[in-house]
């Protein structure tokens, strides 16, 4: 039997996402549950994916069952397409398993040709309703040449814009019939002149065209950089949908629009949208003209905006989830056209899920799975300082469409975004408005402000997606995008001027207003509250400065996972020293030199685990390459010649022999302890000496150290220097007469200590895996190098995400995973966790968790995101 590519509403449901889409399965479940959607059918993912195996075809297959769903449609609704009495006009949507809003292509009004549109005409005789016919006629034409065959909008838009000057009218809406048959004629000549071949005029040729752009458009670069971004995998394919249109271009009576059940900038439980008039489509979204806030609606409309409130209403309790619905009003009847779990800032998906919890929608569980863990980078990132922001006054004001706050250097185009943003500026980007090809400018700037468009414009949805800061529709601005210039209240700004934006006011700003950290509060806590009750993982943070480890422990750490010691010979008062300690001849000289670097790294130790309280603090001994320590300036080699009592070409020649053709795989790690045991010396004094003092200060603290040997590569290599370790800190304990346990561990980053795991145990306490180090030798190319060609990588469809970013689970993932299963059994009591960037990225997170991990360690701010996918992966596990 043939495979089954199409499905009626009827025969869906919700449940069936990934073969019919997000779109597609939730105009089934609507049709089931009995509102009012127009009746059409779904092209499953699978086809779109067919379509790719079949070279960029669709076969006949598919396309003889589609005709078949087309006759079915035609039935259930009494119209026929390409009919000149009764013509079935319908679009065509694309929809994807996972929502990627504005990232793929909608064509509406297909089935028009100028003998429908006669006809049409011929049999009502209103004139208002030949514009309407007109307007979506016109419509058609500019999105069927631009989304199917690529001949771009500026040329349409163009003959609109020259059109209303001729008119001497403003908006679209005040073009009339007369006027609107022209354009269309123009956009029929303008397609002609673009492509050198007539409008398509047969229906069912118009349609197959349109499901390949459908399915073309999932390939689109817009596209994979969305689905990179948000780890949607490329072999997904997306679903078309067909359905018959309803019209809100209709006349007076119609309209369009979109709307949230709760706020999605705030999460307040309150009906949220905009609605217009007399339009259809992207007009409420585009920016065209400026919609009506929804509770308008209910005076202009008070039977479809009763019904509409029913159906939030029944939404609601049916998904148990804040819904983001697309509808249209036809003569006063209401069509549902969408719904989804609507997408939300951090803010409002954390009052959101409490609420939910409260309404008893959801329990805590399902609470802490439904919030996005990428997304509460946001909260955490600065606001502003409110007595700074009180001292301000705002130049203007615009919706606050995305919260947060904002300061940067103005820059006017989403390349000068990224642009800038490279040569490590902060900038907020101002435009009119934005278009889905500004996406990688708009992730490049600290906020987004535009001078058109409303709470569900482009903009502010993508930014909401972002957790980027914007503000939206603050039409005071007098834009001059040529010039790179514009003027609110009176200022002037160009290219490079200090603005402000605060994204949850709407407020905007002359000058850089100075911000502060967010902490972790209300809601926030109490989501935090309910995932630490469900995670195993513990979590850990990167730190190596008393503020940052502070900080994480605000944020929740339960431990350093890694201390760097490098910082700790930089700063200005040792580094003197520990140069001193590079050029030296003899073992004694390193260790005169060593000796004046031990008070300040005993005291940098000690601060640290004052900030932790008793928890769990890893240092790790120095790693990078002794060449990353030595001058570079010709007169610090002279002061440093000089404290040496050596001649400037002796230090110069030192310098050079330290140079190495790959440093990252040079003289590094636990390398030096090996050649410089003294190193390793003098950072067991200190951390011994430190912990000891602690202890004294902290007697109901469990202070017990872990040290961790970077880069080992040999269970030798780790005996060797495990041994200098132990006998200088038996020696500091029995010397301080104190008692104290500690442990020494090693790092897991080369593939050979994954390898021979089961030896390495033997003579580990713990293995830490850096999984930058541990990707970068997997893989075999360099992180400081990789991103110069990656990005073929994912034009070419080699790699979907960067693996320093997202762990490979397939390859490095199976590395640890090895080691894990090999080191555990010799070592009962060994303890494993993760240091690498990858400790705060949720999926490596999970991970992490399924191969038995005992904790993550991360930056600090990546802390809660760690706490909450690690609940979140045990959730999961629980189903
Ligand atoms: P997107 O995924 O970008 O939101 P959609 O497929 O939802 O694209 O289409 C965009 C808009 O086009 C919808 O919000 C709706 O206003 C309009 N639209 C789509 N299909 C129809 C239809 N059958 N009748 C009327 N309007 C439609
Ligand atoms: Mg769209
Ligand atoms: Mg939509």
């Amino acid at each position: 039997m043939a495979k089954k590519w199409t499905y009626l509403f009827k025969e869906g449901n919700a449940g069936m996402r990934e073969l019919l889409g997000g779109k597609g399965a939730n105009l089934a479940e609507m049709t089931n549950i009995g509102l009012p959607v127009p009746q059409g059918f779904t092209i499953t993912t699978e086809a779109c994916t067919q379509y790719y195996e079949d070279g960029r075809k669709i076969n006949d297959e598919i396309m003889g069952q589609v005709m078949e769903y087309v006759a079915k449609m035609e039935e259930i609704n009494g119209k026929k397409f390409g009919d000149l009495k009764n013509p079935l006009l319908v679009s065509v949507r694309s929809g994807a398993r996972a929502s990627m809003p504005g990232m793929m292509d909608t064509i509406l009004n297909l089935g028009l040709n100028d003998e429908v549109v006669k006809a049409m005409i011929a049999g009502n005789p209103d004139p208002k309703f030949e514009r309407f016919v007109y307007d979506s006629y016109r419509r058609f034409i500019q999105m069927f040449s631009d989304v199917v065959m690529e001949v771009g909008k500026k040329y349409f838009e163009a003959l609109i814009d020259e059109m209303k000057e001729r008119k001497g009218v403003t908006f679209d809406i005040e073009l009339t019939a007369a006027d609107l048959k022209e354009l269309a004629e123009e956009f029929k000549a303008e397609y002609k002149k673009q492509l050198g071949e007539d409008f398509p005029s047969d229906p069912v040729t118009q349609l197959k065209l349109a499901i390949e752009a459908v399915f073309r458009s999932w390939d689109n670069p817009r596209a994979n950089v969305y689905r990179r971004d948000n780890d949607i995998p490329y072999s997904w394919g997306t679903a078309v949908n067909v359905m018959p249109m309803v019209f809100g271009n209709l006349n007076d009576d119609s309209g369009t629009g979109v709307a949230f059940t709760r706020d999605p900038a705030t999460g307040e439980n309150k009906l949220m949208g905009e609605f217009l008039k007399n339009a259809q489509g992207e007009d409420v979204v585009a920016g065209v003209r400026t919609p009506m806030p929804i509770s308008q609606m209910e005076q202009e409309f008070p039977e479809a905006y009763a019904d509409f409130v029913k159906v939030c209403e029944i939404l609601e309790n049916h998904y148990h989830d804040m819904q983001d619905m697309e509808f249209t009003v036809e003569n006063r009847k209401l069509y549902m056209l969408q719904c989804r779990n609507g997408k939300r800032t951090a803010q409002a998906a954390l009052k959101i899920a409490c609420d939910l919890v409260d309404e008893g929608h959801k329990t805590e569980a399902e609470a802490v799975a439904m919030i996005e863990p990428r997304n509460l980078d946001t909260l955490l990132h600065p606001q502003f300082d409110q007595k700074a922001l009180k001292a301000a006054t705002p130049l203007g004001k615009g919706l606050g469409a995305s919260p947060g706050a904002a300061c940067g250097q103005v820059v006017f185009t989403a390349a000068d975004a990224e642009a800038w943003k490279a040569q490590g500026k902060k900038v907020v980007l101002v435009r009119l408005e934005t278009s889905p090809e500004d996406i990688t400018g708009m992730k490049a700037a600290q906020g987004i402000l535009t001078v058109r468009g409303g709470m569900t414009s482009h903009a502010a949805v993508v930014a909401r997606g972002m957790g980027t800061c914007c503000v939206s529709g603050c039409s005071a601005i007098t834009m001059d995008e040529e010039n790179k210039v514009f003027t609110l209240a009176g200022e002037t700004f160009r290219e490079g001027d200090p603005i402000s934006i605060d994204g949850t006011t709407g407020n905007i700003y002359k000058g850089i207003i100075p911000t502060v950290d967010a902490s972790i509060a209300g809601e926030f806590g109490r989501i935090m509250g309910w995932a630490d009750k469900f995670r195993r993982l513990k979590v850990r943070t990167n730190a190596d400065t008393p503020r940052d480890a502070k900080k994480a422990r605000e944020l929740g750490a339960e431990g350093i996972g890694l201390c760097r010691t490098e910082h700790m010979f930089f700063e200005a008062d040792r580094i003197a020293a520990f140069r001193e300690m590079i050029c030296a001849d003899t073992a004694e000289e390193r260790e005169v030199a060593l000796a004046k670097i031990l008070p300040y790294q005993q005291g940098d130790f000690e601060q640290l685990y004052e900030a932790l309280e008793g928890c769990p603090v890893c240092i790790r001994f120095l790693d990078p390459p002794l060449h990353e320590f030595v001058p570079t300036e010709e007169a610090d080699i002279e002061l440093l010649a000089k404290a040496q009592n050596k001649p400037v070409e002796d230090i110069k020649a030192l310098i050079a022999s330290l140079h190495e053709f790959n440093p990252m795989m040079g003289h590094r790690g636990c390398r030096l302890a090996v050649t410089y045991p003294e190193i390793a010396k003098m950072q067991t004094r200190a951390v011994i000496r430190a912990a000891i003092n602690t202890m004294k200060k902290h007697p109901d603290w469990n202070v017990r150290p872990e040290i961790m040997i970077p880069l080992t590569c040999d269970v030798k290599e780790l005996k060797f220097v495990k041994k200098v370790v132990v006998e200088t800190a038996d020696e500091e304990i029995k010397a301080a007469g104190a008692e104290m346990e500690y442990e020494v561990g090693t790092m897991v980053e080369i593939p050979r200590a994954c390898l021979t795991a089961d030896e390495i145990a033997k003579e580990a306490d713990f293995f830490c895996f850096g999984t930058n180090d541990l990707t970068q030798m997997t893989f075999g190319f360099s992180r400081d190098d990789s991103g110069k060609f990656l990005k073929d990588y994912y034009d070419k469809k080699i790699f979907e995400s960067d693996p320093f970013a997202r762990l490979d689970q397939d390859g490095v993932g199976k590395l640890m995973k090895m080691a894990v299963t090999l080191g555990r059994p010799v070592n009962p009591k060994l303890h494993v966790g993760i240091c690498g960037e990858h400790g705060g990225d949720p999926t490596s997170v999970e991970f992490c968790h399924k191969i038995g991990l005992d904790y993550v360690s991360c930056s600090p701010f990546r802390v809660p995101i760690a706490r909450l996918a690690a609940a979140q992966a045990a959730i999961k596990e629980m189903k």
